[in-house]
């Protein structure tokens, strides 16, 4: 243990073989010659960018690594990868370093689990998707043959209440790790209430850092877009590789709101769930839309990770398939049983199709906290700390 006047720092000598747990590569060859700072397309106000978070797993220094904003500056496009002299894949290692971070942000050790033991992870995801399937059944009712009365089949109310319920649980494991991470980015980076909201220019300059951090990089994956996929190998623009994670996302958001304004309006009493609408009624559009981005975002993306098709799919972990495959399930078949409801007579898998459907999407938002979904909470976090410094620096500057 190092101490100093103002600060103490924890050397924790098992934090690189913990890192090794969650896939980090091979990086005790890392001399810190800066080649990767050199090609990082993100890296041009910072000259230690990524280099820095391998030197903390070099020497232990967990408490640096899971307050490091850098940390989830990383987009893992590879291109530091392939001109690392020691191959040292420094794009892969801040990947795993990114998982250990999720897991150390969740109390419950599910992340830990799912990342750490596969074989376990992946039995338990199976037993979720069970449980929601055998729970939804067990209070099913009857098939009707002449149209897919799906809601006669599992009651509205039940898939209500169960959503709620797991979105509660889902918020409050969201927001435990989401407030640790920011706790100890504030402490580090010496951000306090006064200096968020304490007078106008601060609040000002928060609003600025949530602009960026949230509509910019995460919505509309600005550096994503524009540095990171600027030196990659050309490729058609629909197999792009930021178009397709932002299809995933839009996607995956518009089905979500689609889903919340479906829930709304019968709250209110403007439609009842499950009522016959046109295929252009706009919550039925909307899910449609975002069905076809998803599918189709997701879709490539397995095809890529399967082909490891560019320098950032190289290598692929079970978590990296999990989540694509739960987003996968849950995408096509909401697609097969919007089919089926617009069918005259309903073919009884239909209601198969939607109770695996039903299950599936529960499973994925119930986990969300514990897997590679996670980045989508704790990246905009990041990047708030990432544009706050950023600010002080030019106004310092
Ligand atoms: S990861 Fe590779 S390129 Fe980066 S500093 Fe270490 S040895 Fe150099
Ligand atoms: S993977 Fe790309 S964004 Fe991440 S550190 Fe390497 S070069 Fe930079």
């Amino acid at each position: 243990m190092t101490a100093t006047a103002a600060t103490v720092t924890t050397v924790d000598l098992g934090l690189y073989p913990e890192l090794q747990r969650y896939g980090a590569t091979d990086v005790s060859a890392c001399f810190s010659c800066g080649t990767c700072t050199a090609s990082c397309p993100l890296s041009q106000t910072d000259s230690t960018f990524p280099r820095r978070i391998i030197r903390y797993a070099q020497v232990g220094m967990k408490d640096a690594l899971l307050t490091s904003k850098e940390l989830w500056s990383c987009y893992q496009c590879g291109e530091c990868a392939e001109t690392c002299p020691t191959q040292a894949d420094p794009s892969e290692f801040m990947a795993a370093a990114r998982r250990y971070a999720i897991a150390s942000y969740d109390r419950t050790r599910i992340a830990r689990t799912m990342y750490t033991r596969p074989l376990l992870g992946t039995a338990f995801a199976v037993l979720v998707a069970m449980f929601f399937a055998l729970f939804m059944y067990s209070a099913h009712g009857p098939q009707s043959g002449e149209s897919l009365a799906i809601f006669a089949f599992i009651p509205e109310e039940l898939i209500h209440n169960t959503g709620v319920a797991v979105m509660i649980l889902v918020t409050l494991a969201g927001l435990s790790g989401v407030a640790s991470m920011a706790r100890g980015m504030a402490r580090r980076e010496g951000v306090g209430w006064r200096s968020l909201f304490g007078s106008r220019p601060a609040l000002a300059r928060s609003a600025r850092a949530a602009w960026f951090a949230i509509a910019r990089e995460s919505l509309a994956q600005e550096r994503f877009r524009t540095e990171c996929e600027a030196d990659a190998a050309p490729v058609a623009w629909y197999r792009r590789r930021w178009l397709l994670h932002a299809m995933t996302v839009w996607g995956f958001l518009g089905l979500f709101g689609a889903t919340l304004l479906d829930y709304g309006f019968a709250l209110v009493g403007l439609k009842a769930t499950g009522t016959p609408v046109p295929l252009w009624y706009p919550i039925r559009l909307l899910g449609t839309v975002s069905g076809v981005l998803l599918v189709y975002g997701v879709t490539s993306l397995i095809v890529q990770r399967y082909q490891a098709a560019n320098r950032s799919v190289k290598r692929s972990t079970t978590a990296d398939w999990m989540l694509l495959g739960l987003l996968w399930v849950t995408g096509v078949t909401g697609f097969v049983l919007e089919l089926a409801l617009y069918l005259p007579s309903a073919p009884a898998c239909g209601y198969w199709v939607f109770l695996v459907h039903v299950a599936v999407a529960m499973e994925l938002m119930l986990l969300a906290p514990f897997m590679k979904l996670a980045h989508a909470i704790y990246r905009p976090v990041a990047l708030f700390f990432v544009a706050l410094a950023q600010s002080s620096a030019e106004g310092d500057a």
